[in-house]
């Protein structure tokens, strides 16, 4: 069985193939494919469906409790952040980046792209 998102998609108003492209929202990557004459785009179910769970998370404050493990700190993650990233947690153990961004402020990068 082959993915859709190989799939010949035809604009159902034009009867032309669409463009395959990357829709870039609230730094979220959506996969569409666009008609490049009347410019109506289709973004892929997947994406749409975790850009729904994304956009209802994102102002989302989480109380996590800091703990202590040997001579580090830690504090628990929730799965549906986690869920959220594609490939990158398949395996434990994975290095992310940390930067204190200010005295009051801790980012982790679940990218290396960034
Ligand atoms: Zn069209």
């Amino acid at each position: 069985m082959k993915s859709i998102n190989n799939a010949n998609i035809l604009c159902n108003n034009c009867n032309i193939k669409t463009k395959k492209q990357i829709l870039i929202k609230n730094n979220f990557q959506l996969r569409t494919w666009k008609c490049l004459n009347c410019h109506e785009q289709w973004i892929h179910p997947l994406d749409e469906e975790a850009y729904l769970k994304y956009k209802n998370m994102k102002n989302k404050d989480y109380e996590v409790k800091l703990r202590m493990v040997g001579n580090s700190y830690t504090v628990s993650i929730p799965k549906e952040i986690i869920n959220l990233q594609e490939n990158i947690f398949e395996e434990m153990n994975t290095l992310i980046k940390m930067s204190l961004e200010s005295p009051e402020k801790l980012s982790l990068f679940f990218s290396r792209k960034l």
